[in-house]
């Protein structure tokens, strides 16, 4: 199933490994319905009208080995669901989730179909999903489809996030389908049509805590077992440990991976928007880019889905959520584990790892290295917490930052450098400025107590801070433009992404805090679940 440096992708042959390895079922692939004891159900896409590509990642193609070569055509026939290549079997997963706290039963795969996997030449299985491609048995009342806006969003960020250097599930393609999908996009009782689209996503595999959670709920603890073998054989290669001494092994590995990535999310300044159980991956990647958002100003109780009224998935709250989720998934996997204290040393690796890994990408975001053993460090959580007292940009004050003197400072006054990230700098508060002032001194003082150069600090703060970020706005705008056919931002902003640490003159534009005009707009600022 090798797959050549330059397979056009309608040359390439698939397999299904998930399928070929584990239990299905091939009932009515469309009639909504309660799945037992299959990991997958058999889940044909439905055609759609006029399928276009409107993206595609040659990046991505390069890792899996595949060009589009000349018929873009034929490849959006494939990735709309139009039509199958060799080897492609498309089925739905079964899952179910703790949404806002409460379990809330089987999910499932309700608009994503898993086509099948590749072997890249470098020996990395890929998984390709098509998401909106329409209904499958986990639809339930909705329509299997996703629009334009939102498969968008999920195309542009999660590409973005991996050059970011946050492990994420990537995307292939972005293909319209031609055919209008109906939302009321603000929950207002005013539904409209909107263009459809369908995201092609790539990644080793898609498997979520709750793939396992609906297992150990139903008490199929045959399949739990199932799933959880296959898991850690074919994606966790290096456990060795048998027993159930095997699983919680595995367990500490998912909580440190899930640690290492709120770190990232942290140090980037993503909010996820709907941390579900159902939307952690169990390989700790970023998954299911929905009403996701940046912090634009700073502020720890940030979030951009208005319909998380009590903030529980708000930015400084993800590390928090992550180790609940892990209870959750600590609960499903007890019956392969037996021993309860085996699974809270892995929560306990959780609380470790984050804190030695925030403690490490934060006091990079300032051009500081983390010192083995030491305790707690409160330098980046003091300005962190100073950065509320005003409107400032979290992601041009830490570029600013690096281009600060930190010991010089004018009288009374902070650098003028800073005054690109803040919204009214010319109306600074008071308060504001004399703490960030003393500060900046003790940071000074910091950096000369380590003996830290002015250029390691500037090579570790460019590697820890990007400049360029896929903010909700820019989105929105490339969103509006591409509704209308017109994919010129979209394509401008899918250059950006790819260098998101080094602040090219070209995009100068994508480099600048967020326009009044988009504080409150819709799709900029605050975003419904609605996709
Ligand atoms: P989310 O929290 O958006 O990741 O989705 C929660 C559940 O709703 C998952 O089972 C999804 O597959 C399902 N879902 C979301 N939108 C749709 C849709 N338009 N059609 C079918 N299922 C959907
Ligand atoms: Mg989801």
């Amino acid at each position: 199933m090798q797959n050549h440096s330059s397979t056009p992708f309608s040359a390439a042959t698939f397999d299904h490994h998930f399928a070929r390895h584990l239990p299905g079922e091939a009932g009515p692939s469309t009639m909504p319905r309660q799945v037992q004891a299959a990991c997958w159900s058999v889940a044909p896409p439905t055609p759609v009208t006029a399928p276009s590509l409107l993206a595609w990642s040659e990046d991505l193609a390069g890792t899996l080995g595949l060009t589009v070569a000349d018929q873009p055509q034929h490849v959006a026939e494939v990735l709309a669901g139009n039509r199958l290549l060799p080897g492609m079997k498309p089925v739905a997963a079964c899952y179910g989730g703790h949404q806002f706290g409460q379990w809330a039963g089987q999910l499932g795969d309700g608009r994503a179909i898993l086509l099948g996997d590749l072997m890249a030449p470098g020996g990395q299985r890929w998984e390709l999903q098509l998401k909106g491609a329409g209904l499958t048995p986990y639809s339930r009342r909705a329509d299997g489809r996703a629009v334009l806006r939102s498969s968008l969003r999920e195309y542009v960020c999660s590409e973005a996030m991996f050059h970011l250097g946050v492990p994420t599930t990537r995307a292939l393609a972005l293909v319209g389908t031609g055919e209008p999908v109906i939302r009321d996009m603000f929950y207002d009782g005013h539904p409209g049509k909107e263009p459809g689209a369908i995201v092609t996503r790539v990644a080793p595999s898609f498997v979520r805590f709750g793939n396992f959670e609906i297992f150990a709920a139903r008490g199929d603890h045959e399949r739990l077992r199932l799933l959880a073998d296959y898991v850690i054989e074919h994606h966790f290669p290096e456990i060795s440990a048998t027993g159930p001494e095997r699983y919680a092994t595995w367990f500490h590995e998912i909580a440190r991976r899930t640690a290492v990535l709120m770190a990232h999310w942290l140090r980037v300044g993503f909010v996820h928007g709907v941390m579900n159980t159902d939307n952690l991956s169990i390989l700790g990647l970023t998954i299911d880019y929905g009403p996701f958002g940046w912090v634009d100003v700073f502020d720890p109780e940030f979030t951009p889905n208005t319909t998380d009224r009590s903030g529980r998935y708000a930015y400084a709250q993800q590390p928090g959520v992550a180790q609940w989720n892990l209870q959750r998934l600590a609960e499903a996997l007890l019956p392969l584990v037996g021993r309860q204290e085996l699974l809270e040393a892995g929560l306990d690796t959780f609380a470790e790892t984050f804190s030695a890994e925030w403690r490490r990408q934060a006091l990079a975001k300032i051009g500081l290295e983390a010192q083995a053993d030491a305790g707690e460090d409160l330098l980046v959580a003091k300005l962190l917490g100073i950065l509320t007292l005003t409107e400032v940009d979290t992601t041009l004050f830490f570029r600013q930052l690096m281009e600060c003197v930190p010991g010089k400072l004018p009288a009374n006054a902070l650098p003028d450098t800073l005054n690109a990230a803040f919204y009214t700098p010319g109306d600074l508060p008071p308060v504001f400025v004399s703490q960030l002032r003393e500060w900046l001194l003790t940071y000074a003082l910091r950096l000369k107590s380590e003996g830290v150069s002015d250029e390691d600090r500037r090579r570790r703060m460019a590697a820890a801070n990007p400049c360029i970020i896929p903010r909700n706005y820019l989105l929105q705008e490339a969103i509006n433009d591409a509704s209308t056919g017109d994919l010129g931002r979209l394509q401008h902003l899918l250059a950006a992404i790819r260098d998101p640490y080094t602040a090219h003159p070209a995009y100068q534009s994508l480099m600048t805090k967020r326009p009044d005009w988009a504080r409150n707009a819709p799709g900029c600022s605050a975003l419904s679940c609605s996709s």
